[in-house]
């Protein structure tokens, strides 16, 4: 049995940023994963860092949207329905948490959390860490007049948070972006969002770890974490058991699976998305944009094109439905017709989505030893840094700037 002050569980985003923060303090770090670094949903993801995208994704009148949606099976939203009591019951908080009370207490936290983790990309950026981060700003972009006014209703309410944000008529998003179609009816411009190419942060990153002493095992796959009392008392992977003072849980989409056996409630839901990579494309738009009526994103990324897009609530299954990837393709036309090129590479991945919108990161209180720190849904890339020197002040006792009570662990008890 091989020993260790910490244990981090999954190499995605997540978990290598805190046992990155966590080796920055001089804590002993082992970080397990069980394919390779960034195999999961920080790999292929649209990898954007969106304070403009703070509001949760439960929120009022999206049931009312997703229901609509449900009928059409190319659309931005699929849920596969099957006798799956989690599911249901995720289903129901969901439902629960779409209110305004809901929003207004969220978003001050998720906004403050997105900008300092940005500051925290920034600094890496500053050191040498290669990973494309631009700090050029998103645009969302309307093809129909009511989304528009949406749009904007939701711009004002994040600028009542401080967010900034300009509104352009479909003349001045052109102008802004001249790739984007006559049919466009407006834009809403938020300069303070930036992008990165998410798998070459979390690689490099890992490598940066690695140097400041964390030993990385990949290929290697939790089984169980056993536990007595308040404790967990060993961890037992594909390649033996291990011991540590301290777990970290990161596991993504698959953290509900390990917490099963501990009578810790958990509801995590898997919600896939794809993405087209294009390669050598023809032309290039000069920022992210966010196509909104087909919740796709497109992402310049170092002279490659991203488009990502589809939630799907199909459970823990990976396989690829070429029919939805289609429809993104389909649905970026609209309002990007010239967009083409050489060379594509088709990914997806599972996004960790709680019912509430909001992460789960903390302590659960049935045990001393356990730190959950997952459900970060669609924001786990503009969230990877300061979720990982939060948990990083948790283990070692520090001063937390923020009230966390809103991502605590018990909260689903
Ligand atoms: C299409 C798409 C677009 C997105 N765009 C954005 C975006 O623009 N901005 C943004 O902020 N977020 C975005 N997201 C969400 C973001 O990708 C995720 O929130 C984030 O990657 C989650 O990181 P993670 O580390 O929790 O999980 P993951 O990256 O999935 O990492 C979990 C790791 O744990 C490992 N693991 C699982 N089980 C075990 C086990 N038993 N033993 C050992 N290892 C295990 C897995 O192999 C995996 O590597 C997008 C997601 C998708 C799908």
């Amino acid at each position: 049995m091989e020993r260790n002050d910490v244990l981090v569980i999954g190499g995605g985003i997540i978990g290598v940023c805190t046992a990155y923060y966590l080796a920055e303090r001089g804590v002993n770090v082992t970080l397990i994963e069980r394919d390779e670094i960034c195999s999961g949903a920080s790999y292929g993801n649209a990898g954007l860092i969106v304070p403009s995208h703070s509001v949760p994704l439960s929120a009022p009148g999206v049931v009312a949207k997703g229901l609509k949606w449900l009928l059409n099976p190319e659309s931005p939203l699929y849920i596969r329905f099957r006798l799956d009591f989690d599911l249901f019951a995720w289903l129901l908080r969901f439902w629960r948490s779409c209110t305004e009370e809901h929003v207004r207490k969220s978003l001050p936290l998720l906004i403050t959390l997105q900008r300092d983790s940005l500051n925290l990309f920034e600094k890496f950026s500053s050191e040498g860490l290669a990973f494309g981060l631009q700090k050029k700003g998103t645009m969302t972009v309307f093809n129909t007049e009511q989304a528009f006014e949406d749009g904007v209703k939701e711009a004002e309410l994040l600028r009542e948070h401080g967010l900034k944000s300009e509104i352009l008529t479909a003349e001045k998003a052109r102008e802004k972006e001249p790739l984007l179609s006559e049919k466009i009816v407006g834009g809403v411009y938020f300069p303070d969002d930036a992008h990165l190419d998410p798998a070459a942060f979390v690689i490099s990153l890992a490598g940066k770890a690695q140097q400041a002493g964390v030993n990385i095992l990949t290929h290697t796959e939790v089984i169980e974490l056993k536990s007595s009392g308040r404790s967990i008392t060993s961890v037992r992977t594909t390649k033996g058991e291990w011991k540590a003072d301290l777990v970290v849980l990161a596991a993504g989409a698959w953290s509900a699976t390990l917490t099963r056996n501990l009578d810790i409630k958990l509801p995590i839901q898997p919600a896939k998305g794809y993405s087209i990579t294009i390669q050598n494309p023809e032309r290039i738009p000069s920022l992210p944009l966010m196509l909104n009526e087909v919740r796709v994103a497109v992402t310049p990324l170092n002279g490659r094109l991203r488009l990502g897009g589809t939630l799907e609530l199909a459970g823990l299954d990976l396989s690829i439905n070429q029919r939805r990837v289609d429809a993104i393709r389909r649905g970026a036309s609209q309002y990007l017709p010239e967009i083409k090129g050489e060379g594509e590479e088709i990914w997806r991945g599972l996004r960790p989505c709680t019912p509430d919108g909001l992460p789960v990161i903390g302590r659960p209180s049935n045990l001393d030893n356990l730190i959950i720190a997952s459900g970060h849904g669609i924001l786990g890339i503009s969230l990877g840094p300061i979720t990982g020197k939060i948990v990083a002040q948790m283990v070692c006792g520090e001063t937390l700037d923020y009230d966390l009570n809103l991502l605590n662990p018990d909260r689903f008890r």
